[in-house]
């Protein structure tokens, strides 16, 4: 695996309004940092007790994206650094988070997960849990928190159609929220979907952050 000449391939393939989050799961800090040296700043990862000691060990001036489902028990753990969270699946979480965020002095940039993929396993909000979560009363008071769009992952299928399909109602989820009339701390600026398997899809159907982890660093090794 040439790590630079992937990152520099899959740069060649997005538009430049289309953010790459480098996914490093799994990879250790030798690897984030070749990617790194060549021009990769924006990372994720899915677990809070592998994201801290890499945010320990790597370059400071390293934006880090928390992309899988959190334990709200593990807020206080990133709510110094982290830069963005992809992953709210509940109100209970968005509260923790605005808690923690008021105890570190900051605003933590939030996505809503919406679940558009068929497996039950996978987390998100529904289409209308969002809409409510987004005209709550509660929402308005979480001042440390701001949402700043949505996150989808498509069904795991080698069915093209269905993935574009799935991706196609987030957008639309999306542009519907975009022009619905929305608390201050809510905007809808980010639209977080496509992997290694199907950025190219996402970014056909309007996503604004890929997360890339195998087609940059390899096969995970699940230890
Ligand atoms: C692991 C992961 C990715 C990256 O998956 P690849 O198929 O390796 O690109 C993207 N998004 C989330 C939420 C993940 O957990």
């Amino acid at each position: 695996m040439n790590i630079k000449n992937n990152i520099n391939n899959i740069r060649q393939q997005i538009p430049s309004t289309c953010k790459l989050i480098a996914v490093s799961k799994t990879h250790p800090v030798e690897k984030i940092q070749e990617a790194y040296d060549a021009g990769q700043r924006v990372f994720g990862e899915n677990k809070v007790q592998e994201l801290t000691p890499k945010y320990e060990a790597l370059s400071k001036d390293i934006e880090w994206h928390m992309i899988g489902h959190m334990q709200s028990n593990k807020v206080k753990y990133i709510a110094s650094f982290i830069h963005l969270i992809h992953s709210i699946d509940s109100i209970s979480l968005l509260q923790e988070i605005n808690k923690q965020a008021l105890r570190v002095n900051r605003t933590i940039s939030c996505l809503l997960q919406i679940h558009i993929a068929e497996e039950e396993t996978k987390f998100g909000f529904s289409d209308n849990e969002v809409v409510d979560l987004l005209h709550s009363e509660l929402l308005l008071k979480l001042n440390n928190v701001r949402i700043v769009g949505l996150m989808g992952m498509a069904t795991f299928t080698e069915n093209k159609e269905q993935i574009r399909k799935e991706f196609r109602g987030l957008k639309q989820l999306f542009d519907k929220l975009k022009s619905a009339k929305l608390p201050a701390n809510a905007i809808m600026q980010e639209l977080s979907m496509g992997m290694s398997s199907d950025y190219q899809i996402a970014i056909e159907e309007g996503s604004s952050m890929v997360r890339v982890g195998s087609a940059i660093f390899g096969e995970r090794i699940y230890q």
